[in-house]
């Protein structure tokens, strides 16, 4: 399982590259990826071209011989929506940030990307809208080269700011996150901060074009040139993107300015952009060719962290704004972060984050099976005329989720060291509810389950009477409730 979410400045591309995600598991067609903005349910989300509500679906894709369940959620882009990139971002362990490579890093970028981090989540690098640079800026290869290295040195660069911001905060030395690479999960390295940077060689940047369907990662390209070249696929992987040439008669990789002088061109400009350039209007060749989908599903399965591999620093962050840290609580308590870490579908504790409430429409279908349709958020008053009611936006962080389950309603403000008071109807950020229906999130649709294990992300009905916005649902009174979603609004100056 993969929990991601896109971000992006309003406009850079993210239901564009939804859609192509979407159209990729045969839910719409091809043609109409880039079109249809699939993850714009609401009409007045469709009017206005932008997304104003997070949405979630839940996407198949199989690397090699492994399957793999992708939870794409959709946030909006605008600043005027912060609240709803907080819900998708709590419930996720990585994002794809898409920046549009004319506009380059825009003030939501750096918010976004201040948020993924703030929540330690791991990010790959879309960097869309390439074909911009060909029909509108009329670039050569050399100069598309360029202008990405610069938008890439921006990326890297608020990166870097929120790096140097935290460690110049941290009052104890900040420990080592150097095993994975670009991994922001856990606590920061002192000395090597390389690995927290966006890098095609590394390969959690996608190059694309959403709207037409293509896109790459820079190890597509070293497969092919590897055989033809008889270059190692080690070694081109390493050398495409950068200051590298080749001598094609000895196969020899040269580095610098001496090569540079002599007027040669890039590995990346040599092999893949005047490739590109070459069949610029040939749209249709490229997205056979280069399929957007598998670039970036196959960057999201092989580089974002499973569920399972959450930390405790997450953790802790997620949990403990109250208490500081589990090592403050009762045993009881303690015992439980183990149950995060191992993300274990058995578990005997059942522990569910609810960000949001989100309001859906039911509908008969033909087979008077009901069909819920989302639809726009109304005063819980008017529900009942229109058949609508609330499900929860959730996320199982432990146990197995199952219809009928009971289960404690634990408010932000609960405090489980008061877990000598076990009576739910005398404390006020307490009370118990039982599970009536279970939901995968399919865009538009919600689709019935039965349980959810430990990893997903589902739709829980049940709640409107016991849960407002968000919540924490646990099997047991010990656990400490996820602290409250707080905006983080990057100062932005508006000009009128
Ligand atoms: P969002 O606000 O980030 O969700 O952005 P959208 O997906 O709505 O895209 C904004 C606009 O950019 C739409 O008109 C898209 O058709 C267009 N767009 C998206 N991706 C590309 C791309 O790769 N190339 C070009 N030229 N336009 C794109």
């Amino acid at each position: 399982i993969r929990n991601i979410c896109i971000l992006a400045h309003v406009d850079h591309g993210k239901t564009t590259l939804a859609d192509a995600l979407i159209a990729s598991n045969g839910i719409i067609s091809k043609r109409m990826a880039g079109k249809l903005r699939y993850m714009d349910s609401r009409d007045d989300e469709q009017l206005r071209g932008i997304t104003m509500k997070s949405s979630a679906i839940s996407l198949h894709y199989l690397l090699e011989t492994k399957e793999y369940l992708v939870n794409l959620i959709d946030s909006p882009g605008h600043v005027d929506f912060g609240s709803e990139v907080c819900t998708a971002v709590r419930l996720c362990d990585g994002a794809i940030v898409v920046v549009d490579v004319v506009e380059g890093v825009c003030p939501q970028t750096h918010a976004v990307l201040r948020q993924a981090w703030l929540e330690k989540l791991s990010p790959i690098l879309v960097l869309n809208k390439i074909d911009r640079l060909i029909t509108e800026l009329k670039f050569t290869p050399d100069e598309a080269h360029l202008h990405l290295q610069q938008v890439l040195e921006q990326v890297n660069a608020v990166t870097g700011s929120l790096y140097s911001a935290e460690v110049t905060n941290t009052s104890v030395t900040p420990c080592i996150r150097t095993q994975v690479v670009y991994d922001w999960s856990s606590g920061l390295a002192d000395t090597d901060d390389s690995k927290l940077y966006f890098s095609p060689s590394h390969g959690n940047v996608v190059f694309a074009s959403a709207v037409d369907g293509w896109g790459f990662k820079i190890q597509h390209f070293s497969r092919i040139f590897s055989k033809k070249l008889g270059i190692r696929e080690k070694i081109l992987t390493r050398t495409l993107w950068g200051d590298y040439y080749v001598n094609t008669k000895t196969k020899k990789i040269m580095k610098g300015a001496q090569v540079r002088a002599k007027g040669k061109k890039t590995l990346f400009v040599q092999f893949i952009l005047e490739n590109l350039w070459a069949i610029y209007d040939a749209v249709f060749i490229k997205s056979q060719w280069l399929p957007l989908a598998d670039a970036v599903l196959s960057s999201v399965c092989q580089y974002l962290p499973s569920p399972s591999e959450i930390n405790g620093d997450r953790v802790e962050g997620l949990m403990c704004a109250a208490t500081k840290s589990f090592s403050a609580l009762h045993q009881e308590s303690r015992a439980l972060k183990q149950d995060f870490l191992s993300c274990d579908p058995t578990s005997s504790t059942t522990i569910v984050l609810v960000s949001k409430m989100v309001a859906v429409e039911a509908k008969l279908m033909p087979q008077n099976k009901p069909r819920y349709l989302l639809s726009e958020e109304l005063p819980k008053n008017e529900q009942n005329e229109k058949n609508e009611q609330f499900i929860a936006f959730a996320r199982v962080f432990s146990g197995t989720l199952k219809v009928g389950q009971t289960l404690f309603v634990l408010g932000p403000k609960y405090d489980p060291t008061s877990i000598l008071d076990l009576n739910v109807k005398s404390n006020p950020h307490v009370s118990q509810t039982s599970v009536t229906s279970i939901y995968l999130w399919m865009g538009r649709e919600l689709e019935s389950l039965e349980e959810a294990p430990a990893g997903c992300i589902v739709g829980i009905g049940g709640l409107e009477d016991v849960v407002l916005n968000s919540a924490t649902l646990c099997s047991s009174m010990a656990c400490p409730p996820f602290n409250a979603l707080t905006v983080d609004v990057a100062p932005i100056i508006r000009v009128a």
